[in-house]
């Protein structure tokens, strides 16, 4: 038979999982709970609670890196480029996690938001430098071309 919460394979007679730890009852179901860890909520319960709950960790937890990344960059400035890109990875695992759970949650939730915050964010950084630099650029013609350092 197989452990019903782990489904490692177990001896026919087994009284509990020698890879879980949980107790296996005659019928091969795992009964209530009996270790400190089922009381607390170990990883391998919550995830039966939840089939899905490792790959939305897993998905989750890259959207909100990307889009940490995606505002911290597009914050900088120069490397708003970077965070253009970073919020476009975001956004496309966004979608890819919509797709597969229908709705966001927890650390997706947060990432999405981010990954907009990083979008904008790094588009406005682009228009606001490529301002300066036609404004430097104009400015810079204005003096008839002999000086090009614009000082603010
Ligand atoms: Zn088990």
């Amino acid at each position: 038979m197989f452990c019903r919460f782990c489904g490692s394979e177990l001896p026919e007679n087994a009284n509990f999982c020698t890879k879980c730890g949980k107790i296996i009852d005659d019928a091969g179901l795992a009964q209530a709970p009996a270790t400190l860890e089922d009381l607390i909520g170990d990883p391998a319960a919550r995830a039966q609670e939840d089939p899905f709950k490792n790959e939305k960790d897993e998905l989750g937890g890259d959207i909100l890196k990307y889009g940490i990344m995606s505002l911290a960059f597009g914050c900088t400035g120069i490397l708003s480029l970077l965070g253009l890109i970073f919020a476009c990875i975001g956004k496309s695992k966004v979608g890819k996690y919509l797709a597969k759970f229908q709705e966001t949650q927890g650390k997706s939730t947060v990432g999405k938001h981010l990954c907009t915050a990083g979008l904008w964010a790094s588009i406005g950084m682009a228009i606001y430098f490529t301002l300066i630099f036609i404004i430097a650029l104009i400015s810079g013609l204005a003096d008839g071309g002999s000086s090009n350092t614009v000082t603010w």
